[in-house]
């Protein structure tokens, strides 16, 4: 087993490093400030993407930093997405953020040629964005055999009655396609059921109800939002890989797609730590450093190992994934889904009590962070559902049926 990235993908997560912590970091700090002023002042959110965030994309693209996920093994990148997970901003500056990246490697393995021209080649361009609409607020959208939203076929049309929520990416200005989940054939075999289907946001009976909040914030300029669908048609030839494939698909899609969540969540949890111990150093109570308080220091080596060992745990999925797809690394892939998340909370958390009051106001980021990988643990399924994977195929090696 070697997780050693290559030469090229060593140079490049160099390269990410220093376009972060030269470029990026001043413009998302002074971004932070403003959005965090605008919510004190009760101002109405701007869900424009900022003048400099699109100079940074250019930049960024300029020196070839852009797309990486998309030709480089899950080996090779993941270190990139960790060095992107230390800024909000970063992986959408490279064109690496979800779910355009989940939807872009959907359309590149599953889609047509007219699909993958109408759709994939302005997403990676960067010139339009894309949302992911699979949860209902209706059912219970951790058993995705629960989805409700109609797609039914008529003649050469799908229509599509229903309502889905929690979908990342729609408040963007340049969010111009869905990928829908919806019920096409209620008789099929469990898995058989469901398609998914390019919707354009423009096609009549498609409405964006409401933006939703997470923990207070409101994930500006991507938003997460409720969309109803209301008689909406558009062409059968909008399906990807034909009528009830939609399981398929979404086993294809979700392996490297959570080794990049889990990547940015290390990311996030050594922003944290390093936080956390210049403060505890720099500070000091009761005639010592904080850090030389309590069990301040033995936190720390706890963080460190706990984040040490869940890289590990993530490039060994990494590594799996690559070798034998997604298929040959179920267990491993829900193994870092729930590891990666909840290290990073309980990192954040500890940097939080460090920081005392400031670690809870919006001078720091960490009460930003705290709610994103809070967020994690449910997004793209809940740690419980994960775990019962893992638990049914450990299980299973004993003889244990489902
Ligand atoms: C920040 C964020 C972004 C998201 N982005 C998207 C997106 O882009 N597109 C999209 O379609 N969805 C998105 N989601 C939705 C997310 O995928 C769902 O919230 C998640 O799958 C859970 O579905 P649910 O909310 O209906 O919870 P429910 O299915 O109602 O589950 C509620 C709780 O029940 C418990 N539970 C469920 N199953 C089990 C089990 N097998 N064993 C034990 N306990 C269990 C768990 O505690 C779970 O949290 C996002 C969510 C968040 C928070």
């Amino acid at each position: 087993m070697d997780f050693s990235p290559s030469a090229r993908a060593a140079e490049l997560t160099g390269a990410v490093r220093d376009f972060i912590d030269g470029e990026i970091a001043p413009v998302e700090h002074d971004l932070h400030q403003r959005s965090a002023r605008a919510r004190r002042a009760g101002e109405p959110v701007s869900w424009r993407v900022p003048e400099e965030v699109r100079e940074l994309q250019r930049r960024a693209r300029d020196r070839g930093l852009w797309n990486l996920f998309a030709d480089l093994s899950n080996v090779d990148y993941a270190p990139i997405a960790e060095a992107t997970g230390w800024s909000f901003l970063a992986p959408y500056v490279f064109n690496c953020n979800a779910p355009d990246t989940g939807n872009m490697e959907v359309l590149e393995k599953y889609g047509t040629p007219e699909q993958r021209d109408r759709w994939l080649t302005p997403l990676l361009d960067g010139t339009i964005r894309s949302g992911f609409a699979m949860t209902e607020p209706a059912v219970a959208s951790s058993d995705a055999t629960n989805m409700q939203l109609t797609a039914v076929l008529d003649g050469d049309e799908v229509v599509l009655d229903g309502r889905k929520w929690w979908t990342t990416g729609v408040g963007h200005p340049d969010c111009r396609v869905l990928i829908v989940m919806g019920l096409t054939d209620p008789g099929a075999h469990r898995h058989a059921r469901h398609s998914m289907v390019l919707v354009p946001i423009d096609t009549p009976g498609v409405k964006v109800e409401r933006m939703l909040d997470t923990m207070g914030f409101l994930d500006e300029p991507f938003g997460h939002g409720e969309v109803s669908f209301t008689g909406a048609r558009v062409p059968a030839a909008n399906i990807i890989a034909g009528p009830g494939q939609a399981f398929a698909i979404a086993q294809g899609r979700l392996g490297p797609g959570r080794v990049h969540h889990a990547m940015r969540m290390i990311g996030l949890a050594e922003r944290a730590l390093h936080l956390a111990c210049e403060r505890g150093l720099a500070r000091t109570a009761f005639g010592k450093p904080i850090m030389n308080l309590g069990g301040n220091r033995e936190r720390v080596a706890d963080a460190r190992i706990a984040i040490n060992a869940t890289r590990l745990l993530i490039q060994h999925a990494a590594w799996k994934l690559d070798a034998g797809g997604p298929m040959a690394a179920l267990s491993e892939v829900s193994q870092i889904k729930v590891a990666a998340p909840n290290v990073a909370q309980q990192v954040i958390d500890f940097a939080m009590q460090i920081h005392g009051g400031a670690g809870l106001s919006s001078d720091f980021p960490l009460a930003s962070a705290w709610t994103a990988a809070r967020a994690v643990r449910i997004a793209d399924g809940p740690d419980e559902v994960h775990r019962g994977l893992i638990a049914r195929l450990e299980l299973a090696d004993h003889g244990a049926a489902r």
